[in-house]
């Protein structure tokens, strides 16, 4: 049963945020292969840690816009730029992306198609460790990443230095998932043999039945109200939930 672990490493313009290297260690001592979704602000804030991850064949890399906007409030010729930044900065240290990951999951028609014509594939998560949380306890993600991993599954964690728990967490959900028969594979991996849980094109809530929490709006560096904080939160403190799906989701995925 191979299931992908992934990390965003999000950058805004006003907000380059970190490098959290002990996460890094985590997959280096227990072999787990990542996909990391970064955005071009991000690398290019982050030489040393590129340095580090591309030196290090457990990782491949993905595409999380440039700065971070919310992609449903861009043209098409923006939300291409976003992209194309990302690959550029990426291109520099020889990579490119094997998937493209919308900031906060919102996203529209022309994201997608967007994406689809630069043979990038778009693909969410389907399980949401809610490590940015304020809230988040290493306990807490344990429980509920363990709880919600399935076949196929993507898991969303961050890297990007505001997530506190998510080190001490990795090694007990990888001895926990492995004992439970998962494999650990890139995405890229996960996608090309066909068998990951999110369909790559429509939103998780849709596919697992629980309504996304009801949209707010936050700044990119705002602090949720205690009472919106969901231990499963995407991500409370950068991105928030993701809007409801548009009624005009396609129902079949580009075969990436
Ligand atoms: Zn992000």
């Amino acid at each position: 049963m191979r299931i992908a672990i992934t990390f965003d490493a999000c950058a805004t313009n006003g907000q380059p945020n970190g490098f959290d290297r002990p996460v890094l260690r985590v997959l280096q001592r227990e072999q787990v292969p990542a996909t990391i979704f970064t955005s071009g602000r991000w690398v290019e804030f982050h030489p040393d840690a590129m340095a580090l991850l591309t030196a290090e064949p457990l990782i491949e890399f993905a595409n999380h816009s440039y700065d971070h906007p919310h992609m449903t409030r861009q043209s098409v010729g923006e939300i291409g730029a976003e992209i194309d930044r990302t690959e550029a900065a990426l291109g520099r240290y020889g990579r490119r992306s094997v998937a493209f990951r919308p900031p906060f999951g919102d996203f529209d028609d022309r994201v997608l198609r967007v994406a689809r014509d630069k043979q990038i594939p778009a693909v969410l998560w389907d399980v949401v460790s809610g490590d940015p949380s304020a809230s988040a306890t290493a306990e807490g993600m344990i429980r509920t990443v363990v709880r919600n991993t399935r076949a196929g599954s993507i898991v969303i964690f961050h890297i990007n230095g505001r997530e506190t728990q998510t080190a001490s967490a990795l090694p007990n959900i990888f001895r926990q998932l492995r004992a439970r028969g998962f494999e650990f594979v890139h995405i890229s991996t996960l996608l090309s043999s066909g068998v990951a849980a999110v369909n790559p094109e429509l939103p998780v809530a849709n596919l697992r039945g629980n309504a996304p929490n009801s949209p707010h709006e936050s700044d990119v560096d705002g602090i949720m109200p205690p009472e919106q904080i969901d231990p499963v939160d995407l991500d409370a403190r950068l991105d928030p939930p993701p809007p409801p799906p548009p009624e005009s989701t396609p129902a079949l995925p580009a075969k990436p």
